[in-house]
């Protein structure tokens, strides 16, 4: 979850190239489409992320012919749409815009291309992801109006913190393994918050954030002196919790936002008194040899 400048690509300027392109199987039906797929496309740069509700932007009625011609153009790169392959390595960051998990990724459509042809060679519907992006759902028909996803390119929101670990004591049991979820931080008020709520459920649940968190924890609680920098000279609890400041503030500079994975997990481990404790013990006790990194 991550906003990211898009590439500067002339799309008018490639979808008329194309248009006029005799060779290509879409000639002459995408010349005779031209200024509907145009003006559909100036409609969706206006639009900036915040009308791309499914309930706003309803896909074009192209034959099935242009549509498996246009998804074709963008599957076998033809010579106009070269630049996806150029800028794929260059664009592609170390957290996904989408989900905000810190795999590699690829390019892949905002809008998906089986369902909006009409935007499959355009710059401004191509951005780099992780996995979750085609992993998430294609149908968007029960989505309330004010539930979407939000768009890296155009979409400003993920400047705040919007999402944390929550990080309890499961029921008969203990921290060393944790229940772990995902809260949401905007008030319910707000009116983004179902919105939130849609593209956390949508696209960063659908991508194990949570396995991810259990993973972050294990390491937490047996090598914590890997995870927090000064876990070695730490001498109280308050000193703990500040080095967990330090290490989240650490991470939403390096990765550029604080809506990346192990913001979220340091976030949450900030939010739960129980959490803090629970570490800082092990963080002694592994110190002064009354527990093993495996206990
Ligand atoms: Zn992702």
């Amino acid at each position: 979850m991550k906003a990211i400048t898009p590439p500067k690509i002339d799309d008018i300027e490639k979808l008329c190239s194309m248009a006029t392109d005799k060779r290509l199987s879409s000639y002459p039906e995408l010349s005779v489409n031209y200024n509907r797929i145009m003006f559909s496309y100036a409609k969706y740069k206006t639009s900036k992320g915040s009308a791309l509700s499914p309930h706003l932007s309803k896909p074009l009625l192209l034959s099935k012919a242009l549509k498996e011609c246009l998804i074709g153009h963008y599957r076998n790169k033809i010579s106009t749409l070269s630049f996806i392959d150029n800028w794929r390595g260059n664009l592609t960051p170390d957290v996904c815009p989408m989900c905000g998990s810190l795999g590699k990724g690829t390019i892949d459509h905002f809008l998906p291309k089986d369902q909006y042809p009409e935007f499959a060679c355009f710059s401004l519907n191509l951005i780099p992801t992780c996995l979750c992006n085609s992993s998430r759902s294609n149908d968007s028909k029960n989505c309330a109006p004010n539930q979407r996803l939000f768009h890296p390119y155009f979409d400003t929101i993920y400047k705040l913190r919007l999402v944390r670990a929550n990080i309890t004591q499961p029921v008969g049991g203990d921290l060393k393994t944790p229940d772990l979820s995902l809260s949401i931080l905007l008030n319910k008020a707000d009116c983004d918050y179902e919105a939130v709520r849609y593209h956390v459920d949508s696209v960063v649940m659908s991508n194990r954030v949570l396995d991810y968190f259990g993973k972050l924890w294990r390491k937490a609680e047996s090598q914590p002196n890997s995870m927090f920098r000064e876990a070695d000279s730490l001498l109280t609890q308050n000193d703990f919790k500040r080095e967990v400041i330090k290490t989240l503030k650490f991470s939403d500079l390096k990765y550029g936002t604080k809506n990346n994975w192990d913001s979220m997990f340091y976030a949450g481990i900030l939010a739960s008194k129980e959490a803090i404790k629970y570490l800082f013990n092990r963080i002694v006790d592994l110190r002064t040899g009354v527990a093993l990194p495996e206990d």
